[in-house]
């Protein structure tokens, strides 16, 4: 396994050996073929490369690369080439040479401002000045480089500073900034993670500790350190931590813990095959057995160190065994042989040049000359050792040869001398026993300073803890209240928010409220008005209705009286002069009449008791009707009366009165304002609206009216011809009405005319149609109306309260039917208890007394009724209440408005079903 691993090592070693070969040699060549920075660059990094192993080959090419960068100007290279130098000198150990050196390369780069560089020179200048002992100076640039590093961030250099620093104040005897350094070391180390480094700082601080008698805090830091080292097995690090223990104990006088740690490390030494570690652990062995008395063991390891230290031939070695073994042969009671080893040592001593070992060794071999009863040799020896001691004002030494001076003159009996050496003796060991018992107070003076200093550290520390702790927690108790605090203002701001709102909200409600109020009040105040208005206008309405009815029946009464005796004088007188008189009053009545009957009209439209009644009308029927009514009149008068009804069979729904009435109005004027000529009336339906329009138009070939009159024409009691030459008789109220009822229907009243040719006044009004449902009778169905039902007409009872409902139905039936009429429920009851009609048409509303379907009820109770079809003929057409009749008691159902053909179907499906 070793043979392996010795192999790899060598094929390792060589493959090193040859890259730096190469990487020289390629160097070279870069240095041959080039010219300018590139050949100074390569110049300066040659002589990097061979600092170390051969300073004086970097040095030249080091100076080469300096003479070509000054030439060139280029500063940074001088710079550098001028630290190669100083460093050169430095591995040489020329620590005053290498000093101007980096002197020069640190001018230079503080002049390019190069700050890598001045970190550098100084540290470099640093290290020198602490290699050259001169620790002030060498403190001196460490801090300056510190100050660099830590600026640059570069820790890995600033904690070897620091570390560095702690030597320089560890040596100097500066204890608490040595440890102050050290720590701030372990701090870097600790943080770059570098544990082995941090290991090897403990160590060093428990020496420091060791060294400064606190062995407690010392132990600790050992242990500290020793359990690190044996985490990363640093093996070298484990012995000397375990050796710096077992010292430890020795001092503190625990020799089996001592031992203990000694054969540790020796072991661990044995196994690293490191001879001089295990050497000086055979010697610190030694010792213990020594002083434990087992004088073979000792021997054992004093020898087998010696072995190891004659194999190195190290003379200090050497002579330290050789002490050692001579102590042990004198203690044993061997001073022959003691005699001997220490001559051998002291010989060494003299070719080390170790004055102070030389003064030891003097002395322990004068007083074992004096043991052998070799008096003059071992004075002799010991004037050697108290002029060395006393050169070196060592005091021990000193003490030593006082006393084997006292026991040579006590053995000479020279109790004067003898008294004498004993009384500086004495007074020595007094001296140095107040000295040592200074030192010791210094010492525990120093380590209960430290101690102290350590517990304030600590108390500073914790304080601190607690401090951050404290502050954590008013961070804490702060960020709490601020939250708390924002959470309030939140609140408050939300509080005050919905406050506002709820307060504008109250006072938009109160004010809402007041207007309300107000309204209220208003409303109320105007309801009152209404009411006292309506009352009132209900009041004069009222009076007006019984006012006109009085009147209607006070004057139609007189009238009555006047008109029915004119009416029988004019057939009683003889006298045509009576009889002519008769004549007048009796035309004169009956204006007045017709002027009464107008007035009435005109005031029950004004008093919109009006209520139309829409029925269906045959357009062909009404204004045949009418022209007929006034043919007399015309022809009375040699005018002509025409009627112009493009199409025929025109079914309309529609105020059947009023239009009559309308009608009657403009024929009536158009005779009257006519004097030769005649007049045409025409009705058509305007298709182009929708609904439908009906337009009837009047044309006369009378007098006109001029058109500044025309507007006046359509008022109450205006006439074109007024005053006292008034040419016509009217009371003008005529076209007012007929413009009042037009405004009923939703239409229009207008005249074109022209003064002396004519006019034409036009009436215009929407209308529902009901002419898809009205074919063309053919011959065959004409026929089939005029069946008779078992040779005499069916008899039909219609009960419906509207007269021109009745009128129309019973225009209808009355070529096949015998019709009889009821205007209301118990009407209808008491005829069909006394005839047996065939079927019965029932309207539903028939006003306040009953209702058509109580009526049919009623006259299913009647005998002879059971099973005699009632149809319910009736407007209530809405979805359900055809089925809710035919439930109620009736066979059959038509709605309103219906036609001719399907009044005349349902009759017949009716009697048809009957017979
Ligand atoms: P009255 O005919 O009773 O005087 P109307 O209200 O019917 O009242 O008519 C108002 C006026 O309009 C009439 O007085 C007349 O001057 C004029 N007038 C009405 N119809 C015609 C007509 N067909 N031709 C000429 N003038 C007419």
């Amino acid at each position: 396994m070793r043979r392996i691993l010795l192999v790899v090592f060598l094929i390792f070693a060589e493959a090193l050996l040859a890259f730096g070969q190469t990487e020289a040699d390629s160097l070279k060549q870069v240095i041959a073929q080039s010219e300018g920075s590139e050949q100074i660059d390569a110049l300066n990094r040659l002589a990097a490369l061979l600092l170390q192993d051969r300073p004086a080959r970097a040095r030249e090419y080091a100076s080469q690369a300096l003479e070509l960068a000054q030439k060139e100007k280029y500063r940074k290279a001088v710079a550098q080439a001028w630290l190669h130098i100083g460093d050169s000198y430095f591995y040489e150990e020329k620590y005053d040479s290498a000093t101007g050196f980096y002197e020069d390369a640190l001018k230079l780069y503080r002049q390019i401002n190069d700050p890598d560089g001045i970190a550098t020179s100084l540290y470099y200048l640093a290290v020198n000045y602490d290699y050259n002992k001169d620790r002030a100076l060498a403190a001196g640039y460490y801090l300056q480089a510190a100050q660099k590093y830590d600026s640059l961030h570069q820790v890995r250099t600033l904690s070897d500073i620091y570390y560095s620093l702690g030597m320089i104040y560890d040596t100097g005897g500066d204890n608490y900034k040595a440890l102050d350094y050290y720590q701030k070391s372990l701090a870097i180390t600790d943080s770059l993670d570098l544990p082995q480094e941090s290991a090897a700082t403990l160590n060093t601080i428990g020496t420091l500790f060791y060294d400064w008698g606190n062995f407690k805090e010392a132990l600790s830091y050992y242990k500290k350190s020793l359990k690190i080292m044996r985490q990363g097995n640093n093996l070298e690090g484990i012995a000397q931590t375990l050796n710096n223990i077992g010292i430890l104990y020795y001092d503190w006088g625990n020799l089996d813990e001592a031992l203990k740690f000694y054969k540790e490390s020796l072991q661990i030494e044995e196994q690293r095959g490191n001879e001089a570690g295990m050497s000086s652990s055979y010697n610190n062995i030694g010792i213990i057995y020594a002083d434990q008395k087992k004088y073979d063991q000792a021997l054992d390891y004093y020898n087998r160190s010696l072995e190891i230290e004659r194999k190195h031939n190290d003379k200090s070695g050497i002579a330290t065994s050789l002490n050692n073994l001579g102590e042990l042969y004198s203690e044993t009671g061997q001073p022959l042989r003691a005699i001997g080893m220490l001559e051998q040592s002291l010989t060494l001593e003299k070719e080390i040049g170790d004055a102070l070992g030389i003064a030891i060794a003097f002395n322990t071999l004068s007083a074992l000359h004096l043991k052998n009863g070799n008096i003059n040799k071992s004075l002799r020896y010991n004037d050697s050792s108290l002029a060395i001691a006393n050169r070196l004002s060592n005091p021990e030494t000193i003490m030593d040869a006082y006393k084997n001076y006292t026991d040579a003159y006590e053995v000479m009996d020279k109790p004067g001398l003898a008294l004498h050496y004993q009384k500086r003796y004495a007074a020595l060991k007094d001296s140095l026993f107040s000295e040592n018992m200074h030192k010791e107070i210094a010492r525990l003076q120093a380590s209960y300073e430290l101690d102290k200093k350590q517990k304030e550290i600590e108390l500073l520390n914790s304080r601190n803890r607690l401090h951050q702790l404290d502050l954590e927690n008013k961070r804490i108790i702060v960020r709490r209240q601020r939250v708390i605090m924002y959470i309030t203002i939140v609140g408050f701001v939300a509080v005050l928010i919905v406050s506002i709102i709820l307060f504008r909200l109250m006072f938009q409600k109160r004010k809402a409220y007041a207007l309300l109020n107000e309204q209220n009040r208003e409303i109320l105040r105007n309801r009152n008005e209404l009411i006292r208005a309506r009352d009132k206008a209900e009041e004069s309405d009222r009076l007006k209705s019984i006012f006109l009815a009085n009147m209607s029946h006070e004057l139609r009464t007189p009238l009555n009286g006047i008109l029915g005796f004119t009416e029988i004088l004019r057939s009683e007188v003889k006298d045509p002069a009576h009889r002519e008189m008769a004549d007048v009053i009796n035309t004169s009545g009956n204006r007045l009449l017709e002027t009464l009957n107008s007035i009435i009209d005109l005031s029950i439209i004004e008093s919109n008791k009006m209520e139309l009644n829409a029925v269906q009308i045959s357009l062909d029927d009404l204004i045949n009707e009418r022209v007929t009514l006034y043919k007399i009149a015309a022809s009375k008068k040699n005018l002509y009366l025409n009627t112009d009804i493009p199409e025929k069979g025109i079914v309309f729904l529609s105020d059947a009165k009023i239009l009559r009435n309308l009608l009657n109005n403009l024929i009536d004027n158009a005779i009257k304002y006519t004097r030769t000529g005649g007049i045409d009336v025409g009705a058509a339906i305007d298709y182009a609206t929708d609904p439908p329009a009906m337009e009837f138009r009047v044309s006369d070939t009378g007098i006109g009216i001029p058109q500044e009159q025309v507007k006046f024409i359509f008022e109450k009691f205006r006439q074109v011809s007024e005053g006292h030459n008034r040419e016509y008789e009217g009371a003008g109220l005529g076209l007012t009405i007929c413009k009042k009822y037009l405004e009923l229907l939703n239409g229009s009243l207008q005249v074109e005319s022209r003064p002396g040719e004519g006019s034409t006044f036009i009436a215009r009004f929407p209308v529902a149609l009901a002419r898809e449902n009205m074919p063309r009778q053919d011959a065959k169905e004409k026929q089939k109306d005029n069946i008779r039902f078992r040779g005499k007409k069916p008899r039909v009872l219609v009960v419906e309260n509207e007269e021109t409902n009745l009128r129309y139905i019973e225009y209808n039936l009355k070529n096949f039917c015998q019709v009889d009429a009821a205007m209301d429920g118990p009407e209808a009851i008491r005829q069909v208890s006394e005839k047996q009609y065939d079927a019965i048409l029932m309207d539903i509303n028939l006003g306040a007394t009953m209702n058509g379907m109580t009526a049919a009820q009623h006259i299913r109770q009647v005998p002879g009724y059971s099973s005699i079809p009632i149809a319910a003929v009736t407007a209530n057409a809405m979805k359900g209440q055809k089925e809710e009749f035919l439930a109620g008691g009736c066979t059959h159902y038509l709605s309103k408005p219906f036609t001719t053909a399907q009044i005349r179907d349902l009759v017949k499906e009716m009697l048809n079903g009957r017979s």
